[in-house]
């Protein structure tokens, strides 16, 4: 728990780096609220969703004045549809779910969620239709319950209990000795990278978002528990409207639609088939990834 004795510019800093890994954003924001970069327009409305098209309207982004980082990103996730976002590491692909997520404002250029401008609505109401499975969930010191529920306020243990299931975590939590009552985080039992992962997956499943962004795990995944999760991310995914960061290549090729980004532009656009076919960067990352072999290989 945070203490209001923390001087301001002690929570600027916990704030910048909570942003920075986009993890367990939803209740700091209640907790950091006078920290707040963006705020709500005067007029703000609550987002209506109907199918949750998101639409990035020549974007041109950047984090500090003299280094811009977006340059007219262009791109559509039709409602419904999973579009998959690849590119080396540090070609903006987080930032765009960053600016998504309404942490930081567009420099130039609009994002919309079925025509409604980001900027125009609540960003509760925004934050409310948006569930993220970060690369790296950080838990609460606070119980397993506590952990899963708070996608939710007001779920039932029943509710918990049903998303740990789909989730495929309800087994390992009920084999331990306090069950659902088991503290875990820092200072309580030590989960594992894939425990964790489910932990945030059970989460967004109760959170049940129209829109859903998944920063892939990397390492901290075997390949084993790597595919149980895919499997469950697919079935979280289907018919949700989806941006997927992509560190292996092998997890996009049922997506919809890739964007490539290259040095924040977008280079390449399609499916994988189209992609390959093309020759270009992405082909050029799929025949080193092959070449490498699937484990450690990573574009990102
Ligand atoms: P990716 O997810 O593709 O690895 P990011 O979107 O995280 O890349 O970062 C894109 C670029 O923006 C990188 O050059 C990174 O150093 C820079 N960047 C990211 N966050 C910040 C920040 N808070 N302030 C300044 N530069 C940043
Ligand atoms: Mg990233």
């Amino acid at each position: 728990m945070i203490q209001l004795y923390i001087p301001l510019n002690f929570l600027g800093v916990i704030y910048r780096e909570i942003k920075q890994s986009l993890a367990d954003m939803e209740r700091l924001f209640g907790l950091l609220d006078q920290n707040r970069e963006v705020d709500d327009a005067p007029d703000a409305k609550p987002l209506v969703t109907h199918g949750a098209q998101v639409h990035f309207s020549h974007v041109d982004f950047s984090y500090e004045p003299k280094r811009q980082i977006l340059f007219d990103v262009d791109f559509t996730i039709a409602a419904g549809t999973t579009t998959a976002v690849v590119g080396h590491s540090g070609s903006g692909k987080s930032t765009l779910s960053r600016l998504l997520y309404r942490f930081y404002e567009v420099g130039a250029g609009a994002i919309t969620i079925d025509g409604q401008d980001i900027r125009a609505v609540t960003q509760n109401s925004l934050r409310h239709a948006i569930g993220i499975v970060p690369q790296d969930t950080v838990l609460f010191n606070d119980t397993i319950e506590y952990n899963i529920g708070y996608g939710k306020p007001g779920a039932t243990k029943d509710d918990i209990v049903a998303a740990a299931r789909a989730a495929s975590i309800h087994d390992f939590i009920a084999s331990l000795p306090d069950g659902y009552a088991t503290v875990v985080g820092e200072r309580g039992l030590k989960l594992s990278g894939g425990e964790k992962q489910r932990v945030a997956i059970a989460r967004t499943l109760l959170k049940n978002p129209a829109i859903l962004i998944f920063d892939e795990a990397t390492s901290a995944l075997d390949s084993k528990a790597e595919q149980a999760i895919q499997a469950q991310l697919k079935e979280i995914a289907r018919n949700r409207t989806t941006m997927v960061i992509a560190h292996r290549l092998s997890t996009v090729v049922e997506a919809q639609q890739i964007i490539v980004l290259d040095h924040g532009r977008i280079v390449e656009r399609g499916t994988h088939q189209s992609l390959l076919a093309a020759d270009g960067l992405y082909a050029q990352m799929w025949a080193r990834q092959q070449a490498k072999g699937e484990e450690e290989a990573e574009v990102a």
